[in-house]
């Protein structure tokens, strides 16, 4: 088969749904898992509990259905092999692809991604050796770039990143729930095996660890800082569904330039590019509303 036939056979979106368990507070706390998952059917359910005028409580159910739903017993080894794993191999055949995590603050998603880069990068690493040419080298691109050749140059840097992001002095978790964190793994290659012409990009893998989504909800915030922080996840992340979207139409025009993140990750929303989409949820039912939002954002991107 061509590469491009080979790269057909990976769906082009693909939406994940991963729950957390849940938490030593939320357990303390006694509160309910309101979430329940079908795996083989992919579905998953909330079970939200609302309350009538006379305020008796009844439950409402809302069923999702998406590409896959892991249950809060799997595990991050499974999460790569359903996610990224698949799309390791047409990052050689010129494709870029994306995967991002998507949730409220506290629901996984740095939990989720931060060993994914590292398990792509073996099996990119390994796939290289393999070759004949061996003239193809591994960076980590973005504001910084990296030549890398083994594993553990990878690790360290993807720590440094991990750690300049939470050494705000607000505290790790307020940190990253306001920012988005994009590391990028991009295969190059010299065009005639010398190094008379500088390696061009054959194909680029980006993980996006991005701000949590309750933080686009920040724009009433009396904090004029913190109103102007939430107006830019909030445009970012609705820039990010639309792009995705085009993206699956087949659209010529893709909307990237409506945010910050979606300029940077311009290279990866056109041509024939795939993007992976972890969407985490906790299971609580103080969570409730949060997780509604995350999973209809899901919904509308899938
Ligand atoms: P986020 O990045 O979305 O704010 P984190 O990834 O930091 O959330 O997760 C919040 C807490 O929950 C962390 O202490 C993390 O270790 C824990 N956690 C998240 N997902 C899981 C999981 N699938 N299994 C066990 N613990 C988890
Ligand atoms: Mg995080």
């Amino acid at each position: 088969a061509s590469d491009k036939e080979k790269a057909g056979n990976v769906a082009k979106i693909k939406v994940v749904v991963r729950k957390r368990p849940l938490n030593k507070k939320e357990l303390a706390k006694n509160e309910e898992d309101i979430i329940t998952i079908e795996q083989h059917s992919n579905s998953l359910t909330v079970h939200e509990t609302k309350l009538k005028v006379d305020l008796t409580e009844y439950v409402e159910k809302h069923e999702f259905v998406f590409d896959a739903v892991l249950k809060e017993e799997v595990s991050n080894d499974e999460v790569y092999r359903e996610t990224v794993e698949p799309i390791v191999p047409i990052i050689f055949q010129r494709t870029k692809a994306t995967c991002f995590a998507y949730g409220q603050t506290g629901s996984g998603k740095t939990y989720t991604m931060k060993p994914l880069p590292l398990k792509a990068s073996r099996d990119i690493l390994r796939k290289l050796l393999m070759r004949e040419d061996g003239k193809q080298q591994v960076c980590i691109v973005g504001l910084q770039e990296f030549k890398v050749s083994d594993v553990d140059t990878i690790k360290d840097l993807i720590e440094r990143g991990n750690a300049t992001r939470s050494t705000g002095t607000t505290g790790a978790n307020e940190e990253s729930s306001r920012s988005h964190a994009i590391l990028q793994l991009a295969v190059k290659r010299s065009a005639d095996g010398s190094h008379s012409k500088p390696p061009r990009v054959v194909g680029k893998l980006s993980f996006i660890d991005l701000a949590g989504s309750e933080r686009g909800a920040d724009t009433t915030d009396n904090d004029k800082q913190t109103r102007m922080e939430g107006a830019e996840i909030n445009k970012s992340l609705l820039a990010l569904k639309e792009c995705i979207r085009a993206l699956d139409n087949d659209q010529g025009h893709i909307p990237f330039r409506g945010s910050k993140l979606t300029e940077v990750l311009r290279d990866s929303f056109v041509g024939d590019s795939r993007t992976v989409m972890i969407s985490c949820i906790s299971p609580n039912a103080g969570s409730c509303e949060h997780t509604l939002n995350t999973l209809r954002y899901a919904d509308r991107v899938k």
